[in-house]
């Protein structure tokens, strides 16, 4: 819609301390890139977003604008903030349409496996590579991408941007290794023999967290990453029950309700709702119902059976009613949140998981096991693609230090 942003670009005031920059994890230069977009310079304006954030085109379609950029703008004190997302949106798409991605000129010697190609894994290959490392990516999955191919529902995020990233990956001289699991056939050990002077691990967390009641193995029961990897392959019936309130389970009611299901009821175990408002919003928009204060107890198989949440004075949660309520539900999906899968931990020596199954770093990103950097979901637990970015950002730059120091 180019004349709403273009609306949209004259209403920035060019702040000498722009606030929507510090508001964005990634500090996206906003101001300077609407400057060039008001000149017409779209290449120049996609480069200086590209270069600060390979994963810009996707960061304009899914990130939380109204906690982020939009919600610190100036403008949104008195008016409505700069929609920078939707210029964002239009300048990106076009760049990653357009650029020219070629193998630097100047390449070095110095081999870099990333393993893992989700946001983080692409951030680290698309850093080094440009930097004049070879990269190969080991992806586990037949395609790239991670979350943003198996979990974001293609109505928030067409996968042909997906497909775009991967033939610029490869224009970068990038490798890529599909339905190649590292930790299972080959090893991080192997990676080291094989020349590799540092690894990259951006594994995620996509392991399910349980609820840890009953009822939790019934035919009629998935968990909400299982289920959105191939909503079309799943006859949920027309009642379903998701329980938890994420950006996750929000995404799980749209599909829901878009694969067939008629009646599509979210519960929260308390009053807060974890996901967006604008997730929320929309899921409401789409047909989904809420309901807290619903404490999950097991699952049966007529549905969910809960007990309704008892809250002291600050709306906290300090128990639960004796009563039990049985809800009818032809399907239940459990959506509370993921955790990472500790098959890399268990085969390589010298990697260390916290308890909960986050890979400890260091302040320079490296793990227990020297020459392993890793950032993400991975590190950070389940969070959002602009933060999976920064720490990739991060991680690229120290493991460059690191490679040259030896
Ligand atoms: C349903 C859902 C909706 C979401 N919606 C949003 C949203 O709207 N906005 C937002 O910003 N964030 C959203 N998120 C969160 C966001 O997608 C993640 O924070 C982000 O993808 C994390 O990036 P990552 O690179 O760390 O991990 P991932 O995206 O999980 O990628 C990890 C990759 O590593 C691969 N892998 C794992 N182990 C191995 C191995 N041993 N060998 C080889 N490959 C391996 C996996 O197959 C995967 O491709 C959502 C998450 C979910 C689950
Ligand atoms: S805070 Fe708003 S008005 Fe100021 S530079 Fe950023 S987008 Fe423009």
């Amino acid at each position: 819609m180019p004349l709403h942003i273009l609306t949209e670009a004259e209403r920035c005031l060019q702040c000498k301390k722009p606030m929507c920059q510090e508001g964005c994890p990634v500090h996206t230069p906003i101001p300077q890139v609407i400057q060039l977009f008001k000149e017409h310079k779209l290449l120049d304006a996609g480069e200086m977003l590209f270069a600060n954030n390979p994963l810009s085109a996707i960061c304009a379609e899914v990130c939380n604008h109204a906690k982020q950029c939009a919600g610190h703008c100036i403008r949104g004190r008195k008016d409505s903030p700069v929609h920078f997302s939707s210029i964002e949106k239009y300048i990106s798409e076009m760049y990653l349409e357009r650029m020219h991605a070629s193998v630097p000129l100047k390449r070095n010697d110095k081999k870099v496996a990333v393993i893992g190609s989700g946001p983080a894994g692409i951030t680290v290959a698309v850093v080094l590579a440009r930097e004049g490392y070879h990269v190969t990516i080991f992806e586990w999955k037949s395609k790239i991408g991670g979350v943003m191919q198996y979990g974001i529902p293609e109505f928030r995020l067409p996968k042909s941007i997906i497909d775009t990233y991967e033939k610029r990956l490869e224009e970068f001289g990038i490798q890529i290794r599909l339905n190649a699991t590292i930790g299972s056939v080959l090893m991080i050990d192997e990676l080291f023999r094989d020349g590799y002077a540092s690894v990259f691990v951006g594994t995620g967390a996509e392991r399910p967290r349980t609820l840890g009641v009953r009822g939790e193995s019934f035919g009629n029961v998935h968990f909400a990453m299982n289920y959105l990897t191939n909503p079309k392959a799943h006859h949920l019936g027309d009642k379903v029950a998701v329980i938890g309130v994420g950006n996750a389970a929000m995404d799980v009611a749209r599909s829901a309700l878009r694969n067939g299901s008629k009646e599509v009821t979210l519960y929260a175990m308390g009053k807060e709702i974890a996901a967006s408002s604008s997730e929320v919003a929309y899921a409401q928009l789409d047909g989904a119902e809420i309901e807290t204060g619903m404490q999950i107890q097991e699952i049966t198989e007529r549905g969910p059976v809960f007990k309704r949440t008892i809250y002291g004075e600050n709306d906290e949660i300090i128990g639960a009613e004796d009563e039990l309520i049985q809800v009818d539900a032809d399907s239940t999906i459990i959506a509370i949140s993921q955790v990472p899968r500790g098959k890399l931990v268990r085969t390589t020596s010298g990697l260390t998981a916290a308890e909960n199954g986050l890979l400890i770093v260091d302040e320079n990103y490296m793990t227990t096991r020297e020459g392993v950097f890793a950032a993400g979901d991975v590190v950070t637990g389940a969070k959002t693609v602009v933060h999976a970015v920064d720490g990739a950002k991060k991680a690229a730059a120290a493991m460059m230090r690191y490679m040259e120091s030896k």
